[in-house]
């Protein structure tokens, strides 16, 4: 996944081992320069190459003159007072800038990282989309996420989720040498079992992640239990109707092993009624599957409400009863809401 910039030098955190490796050996430098610039990179968190004192000069010299190193600058953090959870506002190396999310949980500390600056998935209730999409991330912008995480929390991450602004599946090939990339033995060797990708559907990309031989989770962003409805909230079903979303999940768990992970924001009036949960248990029925209920956060610019606490419990009852496994998301940092993508508007407006 090479990525050039104005100056004609490779983005070389955008690299894969193997592709930094082809690299130092046409440089005519021996193969192990390789795991050391990688270390220095991905493991060590290296922002320059003057940093990496255990290769010659002459060397630092030669990659400055080829590469350049992705590093993003936190802008702002706001920390949760209730459970610790911090949101993080990142500035790219053009000017751009991406959320992304640190959470505490009793299985370990997650971080949720955005794909793309902005969407252009359209979907009804998230912020995200509002400003439609500026551009894909890279790899490195991607990496470089968790890695500045990382540093700020002591090195103890655990599991990562691409669930922040973005539809990942829209940057499919940065995604992919994302997910290598973070669990490369020679770098943060994050386990794909932990590693979670949501969507909102696009399925092409749904079969072709199947086959790339990935343990990584998939979520589906459901959100309706019927086509008409789905489409009327999420406008990508009009391209990838919910029959043929369906089929690629089960064909994502077919070829995987990995059970799929629905996401379903419950809004109240518009998908939490009797009839809903009665749609959605039969269409979930017998599969292997896990349902998880966000009630939807409110959005400035959008006028959805998220049902009462009882509203939800009931609706995760009435899937329970059917033999739907379903939980209601712990929501975390809820004194710092603000659904996704919010921070970064806020910002942007100033
Ligand atoms: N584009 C991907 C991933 C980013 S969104 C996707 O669609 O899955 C991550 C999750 O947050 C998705 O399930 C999305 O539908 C959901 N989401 C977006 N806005 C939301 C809101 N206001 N309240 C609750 N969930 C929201």
């Amino acid at each position: 996944m090479k990525s050039v910039d104005e100056h004609g030098k490779t983005d070389i955190k955008s690299l894969s081992f193997d592709e930094l490796s082809e690299a130092v050996i046409s440089a005519g430098e021996p193969r192990y320069r390789a795991g050391q610039i990688y270390k220095w990179l991905h493991v060590k968190f290296a922002s320059s190459f003057s940093e990496m004192t255990n290769l010659p000069l002459r060397l630092r010299i030669l990659l400055d003159d080829k590469f350049f190193v992705t590093v993003l600058t936190p802008l702002r953090t706001e920390v949760s007072e209730l459970d610790g959870t911090v949101k993080y506002l990142f500035r790219l190396p053009d000017g751009n800038c991406v959320e992304s999310v640190l959470m505490h949980y009793h299985h370990g500390d997650s971080v949720c990282i955005s794909s793309q600056v902005g969407c252009h998935m359209g979907c009804r209730f998230c912020a995200s989309t509002i400003g439609g999409l500026i551009r894909n991330l890279t790899p490195a912008e991607m990496l470089d996420q968790v890695y500045r995480i990382s540093i700020q929390n002591g090195g103890r991450i655990s599991n990562v989720v691409v669930m922040g602004t973005g539809e990942p599946l829209d940057n499919y090939e940065s995604l992919v040498s994302f997910i290598r990339g973070l669990s490369d033995e020679h770098g943060l060797h994050i386990s794909q079992r932990n590693i979670t990708v949501s969507t909102c559907g696009i399925v092409p990309n749904m079969r072709k992640l199947a086959s790339e031989g990935l343990a990584v989770t998939l979520a589906l962003s459901l959100h309706a239990s019927n086509q008409a409805k789905r489409s009327s909230l999420m406008p990508v079903a009009l391209r990838y109707p919910l029959d043929e979303v369906m089929d690629a999940c089960d064909y994502y768990f077919k070829e995987t092993g990995r059970r799929i992970t629905f996401e379903y924001a419950l809004i109240s009036g518009v998908n939490d009624t009797d009839q809903d949960a009665a749609e959605l248990t039969a269409l979930l029925k017998g599969r292997n599957c896990h349902m998880n209920l966000i009630p939807v956060n409110p959005v400035r610019e959008r006028n959805f409400v998220r049902p009462d606490r009882e509203a939800a419990f009931a609706f995760q009852h009435k899937l329970e009863r059917g033999g739907i496994n379903a939980t209601i998301r712990r929501e975390m940092g809820r004194d710092i809401d603000g659904a996704c993508g919010q921070l970064r508007r806020r910002f942007e407006e100033g």
